[in-house]
Formats: structure tokens, sequence, C-alpha cells
């Protein structure tokens, strides 16, 4: 179930590492709020 619009993609978005948590977040992200694992950005904002 996606409720994200796919189309709007001003905000960064991470994925655990671990867990593979996702996180939408308008900052940056060091560690996962679920386990605390590496993040990893997921997303590819144009620049
Ligand atoms: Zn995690």
């Amino acid at each position: 179930m996606f409720g994200e619009d796919p189309y709007t993609v001003e905000k960064s978005r991470y994925e655990c590492t671990d867990c593979l948590n996702r996180v939408t977040t308008d900052g940056t992200l060091g560690s996962c709020p679920d386990c605390g694992g590496r993040m990893r950005n997921v997303a590819v904002p144009r620049e």
C-alpha cells in the first residue's frame, strides 16, 4: 500500500540497511529511528 505521491519528491527518503525501515524527512537522517542502524538515501532529487 502506497500512500505517498511518487511525483512529489521534495523530501529525502532514507532506507535502513538493517531493517529496511523507510523514512521520509526534509532534513538529514543519520540513524534509523527504529533500530538505530545506518540509513542510506534512496531518493535521487534533481539538482
Ligand atoms: Zn532500522
